[in-house]
């Protein structure tokens, strides 16, 4: 890779390397500001959310299904350990969460533009079991037209043709399975095995039942090397899946942390992972794979584009954050209080921050950057009644400086390179919102502190 002089002022300004940076998190992450919600206080505060997106004719919906067979070292949404009276009691709850919502008429006059189910492994439920949640979405809310319905999928779990025959027969449409690298020494370091032949079977089957696929990879693994990163990029190639997402290895997971404590020689230096980072962006952008930074429209990854244009995100189960242009909120994350909430009738949402002018105005710009054509300066002129250009002034100066943004009278977007490391512009991003408000305040790890109970093999 040769360094230029835009890419060596990244690496040395902004780039987080492996420590300090907070994974792939399209979003504005700004817990400080977190507020208790009591039981008491829910009825209340759904009004306030009803209010929220009175004028929005399309939400994204997420379900969390955080179960898992075993752990990989390098996850970091720490998942429970599937089984079966846990999952389906968990199940009713969710179902009687979809329920309430409807119930409080959140869904009236509004359809559906995007479903996920993430985790943990939502393959981990039967596809029984998934067709009872979507059943429940399609009686509780009008499904929009061509309405993109994903699924997370492990691939061990879905290595059956019938299986994936049946997810599309239920209405899923896109499946997104992880896969992070194929080389087998560092998926053992992982706890994980995958094959490119299982995965290039997985591809094909899918498409032969219209099924689109995304496949998670990640650089930045126990042991990873440049040449075994190439090599993952060339058998990606002839599978050819219909969207790639590239994330780096956020080092939160007290198993990995363990194992580079037993062996150092595995963690990958900053400067490897900054040209890993470089390597994969660039085949993933001569090959058209969208991403975050590089967005163009909803075809590759239809729910994180609209969460980009800012569409409502109301996410159901334990542990789910969820936004609305002025309110961020989070389920209890304790499966437990989740699952007794709602047994007694309440929507277990458990803290809140209602977003300030100023947060809001940071989470616009940094969702519009992860789009291709930008933020819209004169769309954000309307919203706010500011001037994007003024407001961000600090701080679009120095994200120029370092040869990441451009900007015209229209709109502020990424350049090249700056859409290449655009976890390490988010962050600055937030960083600059932080400081905004307080010097003191320090961005935190997004997955850090909060772990459930650890799964065993
Ligand atoms: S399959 Fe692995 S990476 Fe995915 S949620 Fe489970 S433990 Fe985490």
């Amino acid at each position: 890779m040769e360094l230029t002089a835009t890419l060596s002022k990244i690496r040395n300004e902004l780039f987080y390397g492996s420590s300090n940076y907070t994974k792939n998190q399209p979003d504005l992450f700004v817990p400080h500001h977190f507020k208790m919600l009591a039981p008491s206080q829910v009825d209340s505060f759904v009004e306030t959310l009803k209010e929220s997106i009175k004028d929005e004719q399309e939400i994204l919906l997420y379900f969390h299904l955080p179960f898992c067979f075993s752990e990989c070292f390098f996850c970091n949404s720490f998942p429970l350990k599937v089984d079966k009276e846990i999952q389906q009691n968990y199940l009713q709850h969710l179902l009687k969460e979809i329920e309430f919502f409807s119930e409080y008429g959140l869904f009236e006059g509004k359809k559906a533009k995007c479903i996920y189910f993430g985790g943990g492994t939502p393959t981990s439920f039967s596809n029984g079991d998934l067709k009872l949640v979507i059943d429940k979405i399609r009686s509780s809310i009008e499904l929009s037209e061509n309405c993109n319905i994903t699924s997370e999928a492990h691939p061990l779990t879905i290595s059956s043709e019938k299986r994936i025959a049946e997810l599309a027969e239920i209405g899923i449409n896109r499946i997104s399975i992880g896969c992070q690298t194929f080389d087998p020494e560092i998926l053992i370091h992982c706890n994980r095995s995958n094959t490119p032949a299982q995965i290039q079977q997985i591809v094909t089957t899918a498409q032969k039942h219209g099924l689109a696929i995304n496949i998670d990879m990640m650089t930045g693994l126990p042991g990873q090397t440049i040449a075994s990163v190439r090599t993952d990029l060339e058998i990606l190639e002839k599978i050819r899946p219909n969207a790639v997402e590239y994330i780096r290895h956020e080092i939160v997971n007290p198993l990995v942390v363990k194992l580079y404590k037993a062996r150092p020689d595995l963690i990958v230096e900053d400067d490897t992972l900054f040209e890993m980072v470089y390597i994969t962006q660039e085949w993933m952008e001569n090959l058209g794979y969208e991403q975050n930074g590089r967005f163009s429209d909803d075809k590759q990854w239809g729910y994180r584009y609209h969460w980009l244009n800012e569409m409502p995100i109301i996410a159901f189960g334990s542990r789910t954050r969820s936004y609305t242009k002025t309110i961020c909120y989070d389920k209890h994350e304790d499966l437990s209080t989740y699952n007794r909430m709602i047994g007694k009738g309440i929507l277990p949402i458990g803290r809140y921050i209602p977003l300030t002018k100023r947060e809001r105005m940071y989470r616009t710009l940094m969702l519009g950057l992860q789009l291709k054509s930008g933020l819209d300066t004169n769309h954000f002129q309307g919203m706010y009644g500011e001037c994007a250009l003024d407001v961000f002034g600090q701080l679009l100066a120095k994200l120029s400086d370092f040869g990441c943004i451009t900007q015209d009278s229209d709109s502020i977007r990424l350049t090249r390179y700056g859409a290449y490391f655009v976890e390490d512009v988010c962050d600055a991003v937030i960083d600059a919102a932080l400081k905004d408000e307080s010097v003191d305040l320090v961005r935190g790890s997004h997955s850090g502190g909060h772990r459930y109970p650890a799964v065993t093999q």
